[in-house]
């Protein structure tokens, strides 16, 4: 709890104290603490979600698979767009089996878009795992949950409450918010001593026997009406709010440390042969791992964009290449990294000028790849590939007159 106290904001009654029980207005009811109100607050959040809970695919069955890849899709994603992820995964996908039997690219190409492409490779490889040591049948206690590829303690934590009933809390940004702001918790809540409290705190609101409605309540509460602007007149929880009676909640959570964001100069080059564009599939490694790409890099100090190019491709591929064209620029913001793409179109430099081109007698020499392909446009689509790339290649179709 807040060891900071301030005026109460102008709307709400003046208070004793914190606690004050007494001397109400009748616009506002007394304040109850928090802590001591748990019970209260616990059916207050079950009874405003049995009315309010939003109608989502996963909620019909609760089946721990589906849990499972809800949970992990929505991690960076807005509900809408997550829904639409979801329902086209259990199209494709509709069980563990099925993930389990098929080809990684398939799956990345699934979940482009997504991002954090390592969870989709971890989501694949918990599939297998699963059927191997589990014969196909999600595993119910929380340590084995933990256990598989991917799985840190808020998906476990998500999963076993959810789908399983154990009354183990998920705290997800929303539930930090309504925690930091419902308790009053004055630093930053993911880093300590705030840190601490709230996980302790999640867990003694987690109620024995309602672990599902409880943990989904918090996170919709959050998503509702605790959000950036909180709806704290409709809010289920106001009578218990610490934030709302002392009139800071504008001030909760208090923010930590941004993390400053890191521009990136890059380039990338479409080379074409004929009809044919070139590709490469990116190292295991890094987070954009096993995704294919037009190949390119960094634009050292001192280079332009057609330097850095023609460089990257010799480097990358032993092609040497000749630069014909700009596609223009593509701005992408990632967690840390701003990148601003500079897209050229390529031929081979000793290519006949004739038309149409042949492709180069060669096969490529990778240093920053595992495959390469020349494919005509329409077949980019079935490519999984980072967003910005995906950009470049939705664009060709509109910008063709460069590649002919
Ligand atoms: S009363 Fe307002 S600040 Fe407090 S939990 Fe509810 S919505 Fe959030």
């Amino acid at each position: 709890m807040s060891t900071s106290r301030r005026k109460a904001a102008p709307a709400a009654p003046m208070l004793p104290g914190l606690f004050a029980t007494e001397k109400t207005s009748p616009a506002r009811p007394a304040h109850l603490p928090p802590e001591a109100n748990i019970p209260a607050i616990q059916a207050a959040l079950r009874d405003w979600f049995c009315t309010h809970q939003r109608a989502l695919p996963w909620r019909i069955n609760y089946t721990p698979y589906e849990v499972w890849i809800s949970e992990v899709m929505l991690q960076q994603t807005q509900m809408e767009r997550g829904v639409a992820y979801f329902n086209r995964w259990m199209q494709r996908f509709p069980d563990i089996p099925s993930l389990a039997a098929a080809q990684e690219e398939e799956v990345l190409r699934l979940w482009e878009g997504l991002g954090y492409y390592s969870r989709a490779r971890n989501i694949l490889a918990a599939a297998r795992q699963i059927m191997e040591r589990h014969g196909g049948v999600f595993p119910r206690r929380p340590e084995d949950i933990r256990a598989l590829p991917g799985i840190g303690p808020y998906t476990t934590g998500a999963i076993a409450s959810i789908a399983f009933g154990e009354p183990l809390p998920c705290v997800d940004a929303n539930v930090e918010r309504v925690i930091a702001r419902l308790f009053d918790l004055d630093s930053p809540v993911k880093q300590e001593p705030a840190a601490s409290r709230l996980r302790q705190l999640a867990l003694r609101l987690v109620p024995k026997g309602y672990a599902r409605e409880h943990n989904q309540a918090m996170m919709e509460l959050g998503a509702l009406l605790c959000g950036k602007k909180p709806r704290c007149a409709l809010c289920p929880l106001a009578a218990f709010c610490i934030s709302l009676h002392l009139g800071i909640v504008a001030e909760r959570p208090v923010p930590g440390k941004r993390a400053s964001i890191t521009p990136l100069e890059v380039v990338t080059g479409v080379l074409r042969c004929g009809q044919e564009i070139f590709v490469q599939k990116r190292l295991p490694q890094g987070v954009w791992g096993n995704l294919w790409e037009f190949p390119g890099g960094r634009i050292e100090a001192g280079e332009s964009p057609e330097e850095a190019i023609q460089r990257e491709f010799a480097e990358e591929t032993g092609f040497n290449v000749r630069v014909a064209g700009s596609y223009g620029i593509i701005r992408h913001g990632y967690t840390t990294y701003r990148i601003t793409l500079h897209c050229l179109a390529l031929t081979l430099e000793d290519a006949p000028t004739t038309v149409p081109a042949a492709r180069p007698p060669a096969p490529p020499i990778l240093t920053a790849a595992t495959d390469w392909r020349w494919l005509e446009l329409p077949e980019l689509a079935n490519l999984a590939m980072p967003a910005a790339h995906r950009k470049l290649a939705d664009s060709l179709a509109t910008q063709n007159s460069l590649l002919t």
